[in-house]
């Protein structure tokens, strides 16, 4: 089974009926890239940069990650590499980095916060990705964001670094692509105002069911309500879309939901075609897709607008990823 999907890797993610989707890799490391190569996935949807500031004494010098996303987007080739600017805070900590202890630190400072209130460090990072970015197709990501003023406040300080580098005389691409994660509520309920700043959107449904449903999602003591499929987490994940398509730009899935071959038909009735998971779900996902007609994922993907609870959303999705395995149809 493993070597029968290991064949999959050179081949298109495309639906029986030719809807084509694109499945790309959350990475946190060149390791992982290398892995996901492997895997076929095409391109980054997702670099977690915070594992390059983890286990280490101090943080890393602008040449220092400059490196590694170089190494990054040379290996990703002509695939693009979305680099998600550094996400700390609430369950991600680092030892040389003394945050306060805090009630709630998921609600605290935390990602996009922390960044821009640091703005030396802030601007380190974007300084070593703008440099990069010469080195093949690489975008930038800020976390966390919940209003328009983070966004307006994140991209003055790029050009502030670009500003720099320019006077330093080193290249780098002019016209960056620059989104942002979709994973706070408040940003989805937005999201057609920030659709207008920014030149894509990632929907980090990690995080967006957590403060959707306020579950924390660490908590085991209540892990049996953290519900991906709850109607209220679908109508924000519809919401964000919407705004995307009616600006036009576009949106991929980035959560762990991306990953979960149940999800596919509320892809395809949203027209959502860009995922990226992680690259151990990567080959198990594009099966999947290979045998769905995406005609039928979309009546399934629409139905499951108009049901109530996660339980019966979820049952309809599972009902049909597994009849789409049996019935082999022609
Ligand atoms: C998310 O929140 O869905 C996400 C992809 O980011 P992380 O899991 O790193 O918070
Ligand atoms: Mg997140």
């Amino acid at each position: 089974r493993k070597e029968q999907l290991q064949l999959l890797a050179s081949v298109e993610a495309v639906t029986k009926d030719g809807y084509r989707m694109k499945l790309a890799s959350n990475i946190s490391s060149v390791r992982d890239l290398e892995q996901a190569i492997k895997y076929g996935a095409e391109g980054v949807g997702l670099f977690r940069t915070e594992f390059l500031y983890m286990n280490r004494t101090d943080f890393p010098s602008e040449e220092e990650q400059y490196e590694v996303y170089r190494q990054v987007a040379e290996k990703a080739g002509d695939h693009s590499v979305v680099i998600r600017t550094l996400d700390i805070g609430g369950d991600k900590q680092l030892e040389y980095f003394d945050l306060p202890e805090e009630d709630n630190p998921v609600l605290g400072y935390r990602a996009i916060r922390i960044s821009l209130d640091s703005k030396p460090l802030f601007k380190t990072q974007l300084t070593a990705i703008l440099r990069a970015s010469v080195h093949g197709n690489v975008k930038i990501m800020y976390p966390m964001i919940s209003s328009l003023e983070e966004v307006r406040n994140a991209k003055s300080l790029l050009e502030e670094a670009k500003r720099d580098l320019d006077e330093r005389g080193i290249s780098y691409c002019h016209d960056i692509q620059v989104g942002i994660m979709i994973e706070v509520p408040a940003a989805a309920a937005i999201a057609d105002l920030l659709a207008q700043e920014v030149d894509f959107f990632s929907i980090g449904t990690n995080d967006l069911v957590q403060y959707v449903l306020a579950v924390d999602r660490m908590n085991e003591k209540i892990a049996h309500m953290y519900h991906p499929y709850h109607p209220a987490v679908l109508r924000m994940i519809r919401q964000t879309v919407m705004a995307a398509k009616e600006a036009g730009i576009p949106v991929s899935v980035c959560g762990e939901i991306a990953g979960d071959e149940k999800a596919i038909p509320i892809w395809l009735h949203l027209g959502v075609s860009d995922l990226s998971m992680s690259s151990e779900l990567l080959l198990r996902v594009k099966h999947r897709i290979l045998n769905t007609f995406a005609s039928d994922g979309k009546e399934i993907g629409a139905s499951c607008f108009r049901l109530s609870t996660n339980d019966e959303i979820e049952s309809v999705l599972l009902q049909f990823s597994e009849k789409d395995v049996v019935l082999d149809r022609k």
